[in-house]
């Protein structure tokens, strides 16, 4: 499962909703949450408040966790 970073919904990714944004693939769980991504994917990057006026409860990561114990 992969979750829908416009709207925090749990998705199959197997959707056919889905945008690529550097590098990574994003999916979404209709339409208009890939058009809204589409539109300001930094709005969804956990990155900088663009006026959303809330954050997400975690941070938007698919990578692995780096190695701590290098
Ligand atoms: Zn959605």
């Amino acid at each position: 499962m992969a979750k829908d970073p416009v709207c925090g919904m749990q998705v199959s990714e197997s959707t056919q909703f889905k945008s690529e944004h550097v590098g990574q693939t994003f999916h979404f769980c209709s339409q208009g949450c890939k058009s809204n991504f589409d539109k300001g994917p930094m709005k969804y990057m956990g990155g900088r408040d663009m006026g959303m006026g809330h954050h997400w409860p975690t941070p938007f990561i698919f990578s692995p966790r780096p190695n701590e114990n290098s």
